[in-house]
């Protein structure tokens, strides 16, 4: 991304986009008294977030004994609630389903192929489905002290031990599959990459005609696999992203308030919630509601706008989709593809 003289003053700026994730499906019930179990307590939640300013839904879903649910019909159940009780909210599966630990150290496991492809066939049909592009680690302890799992499951060592070991199972047949799926159900795939070679991999897939849509993505700043929060890895990211790219950041504990800070201040995008993060000041619990209500603080200080439903399906580009690689070349405003002897650095369309 190019910033020009007037890109940090905030009139220039889109509102901001707020992401919530507030459904937090490594934790148990018993780990926060931030987590909703029962369908309506979820559906509340997703209100509750909405009316504090967050205009993009992260979704998991909890059956009603409080594990993450792996059922179809329940997302569906779950998607149908949604549309009725916050219409004006960008809609965003996860597309790991829930890792949620079934028993005690078998947590920790993303579901196979097969069942993740069926995201394409959610009815109502979700806004977007996230997608990790590449397999990957994804040791989110390794940027976990002893007093981030402090009272949570995760303090307890077969399930640190699991979540030390989860890995992101995203190959390239997997990928490519799961993009023609989404595309043919009219579904947006968020793209949640953690390093610049995940992002040249969407630039591949791009340029070899899998996917012809806006890339929507997080960069996830978690360590373990992943970019850790450290302010260079992040400025390489975003330099590294096509100008017409939408970025948000997501990081991990307290990590995420200050590189939102740095996000809000930049024009770009930020997310927050118990999925990512419990705390607000060091030792002080912070709930998903409070984390949108501190985004929104930091927003008006610095003068910037905060995104209505309408200016986030707008700036996320729900429902755009390209003719082909030239055109999504230019859309995303990648240089477009050499020509057959064509030499020397090519410009933008
Ligand atoms: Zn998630």
């Amino acid at each position: 991304m190019q910033f020009f003289d007037d890109s940090m003053l905030p009139e220039n700026q889109e509102p901001l986009v707020i992401q919530v994730a507030p459904f937090g499906p490594q934790f148990l019930p018993s780990d926060s008294d931030d987590i909703a179990v029962s369908m309506d307590a979820q559906i509340q939640k997703a209100v509750d977030c909405y009316n504090a300013g967050a205009t993009v839904l992260h979704v998991h879903v909890r059956e009603e004994d409080g594990k993450g649910s792996k059922r179809l019909s329940k997302f569906n159940e779950m998607l149908t609630r949604l549309r009725e009780a916050v219409p004006n909210m960008v809609l965003q599966v996860g597309g790991s389903i829930s890792f949620a630990p079934e028993d005690e150290g078998a947590a920790a496991k993303w579901l196979s192929d097969d069942t993740r492809h069926m995201l394409a066939e959610l009815s109502p049909r979700p806004d977007q489905v996230t997608i990790a592009i590449n397999t990957n680690q994804m040791n989110v302890t390794e940027l976990l002290t002893h007093d981030d799992c402090a009272g949570t499951s995760m303090a307890e060592p077969a399930y640190f031990q699991a979540y030390k070991e989860m890995w992101i199972p995203s190959g390239p047949t997997f990928v490519e599959e799961h993009l023609k799926r989404l595309q043919a159900s009219g579904i947006q795939p968020h793209f949640m990459l953690a390093d610049v070679g995940q992002l040249e991999t969407v630039e591949r897939l791009i340029r070899r005609g899998h996917y012809t849509g806006p890339v929507v993505l997080n960069w996830v700043a978690i360590g373990g696999g992943a970019d850790g929060p450290n302010p260079r890895n992040m400025m390489e990211f975003i330099n590294r992203c096509p100008q017409g790219a939408v970025l948000t950041i997501e990081s991990l504990m307290r990590h995420v308030l200050p590189l939102n800070t740095m996000a809000i201040a930049m024009g770009l995008h930020v997310r927050v919630g118990i999925e990512d993060n419990l705390w607000g000041k060091k030792g002080e619990r912070m709930t998903s509601v409070q984390q949108v209500e501190q985004m929104v603080r930091i927003a008006r200080e610095l003068h910037r706008d905060v995104a209505s439903g309408t200016d986030a399906r707008r700036i996320y580009k729900i429902g755009e989709h390209y003719n082909g690689i030239d055109e999504t070349l230019a859309a995303v405003g990648y240089e477009p593809n050499r020509k057959p002897g064509q030499r020397g650095f090519q410009l933008a369309a």
